[in-house]
């Protein structure tokens, strides 16, 4: 398999902030935007397999991606409560099931679709606020470079 990450990947900066988020919103590794960082929809690749990038960079590190889930739920509940208002507004006999029902089944069924989005999203938000340390570089480095060939 050829290695498609160098060592001037390694030593390049920190990616821009429009770029992690992208990659976050895309399910892509927020330092290479290299994708298959998922095992299965609900389990995340300890390291990215390309760069090598450690994602859960501490114990319980995962827990903010619970709260970007979160958001993104009370984000499209937000909205629906708005067209609900919309329409009733327009016609104060509609009823209160049909919105309800969708209510219901975005709060119980967009987790479990956002769930892997909300991990890399929240992984980008981490990487851009807390930058890579040079020790973070190296072990990532050694997770996927081949070891140097010896000098003899
Ligand atoms: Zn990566």
């Amino acid at each position: 398999m050829e290695r498609s990450f160098g060592v001037d990947d390694v030593l390049a900066g920190q990616p821009s902030w429009g770029t992690l988020i992208k990659r976050g919103l895309m399910k892509k590794c927020p330092r290479c935007g290299g994708g298959h960082i998922f095992r299965s929809w609900f389990r995340m690749k300890e390291r990215c397999p390309r760069c090598g990038y450690l994602f859960e960079r501490e114990p319980g590190f995962f827990i903010g991606s619970y709260f970007v889930n979160f958001m993104i739920a009370e984000g499209f509940l937000f909205v629906l409560v708005m067209v609900f208002v919309g329409f009733k507004a327009n016609s104060p006999d509609m009823g209160i099931r049909v919105p309800a029902a969708i209510g219901v089944a975005i709060a119980i069924v967009g987790p479990l679709v956002f769930y892997p989005f909300s991990r890399t999203i929240w992984s980008a938000f981490d990487l851009l606020m807390t930058p890579l340390e040079v020790e973070e570089i190296v072990q990532a480095a050694d997770a996927v470079l081949p070891p140097p060939e010896s000098e003899d």
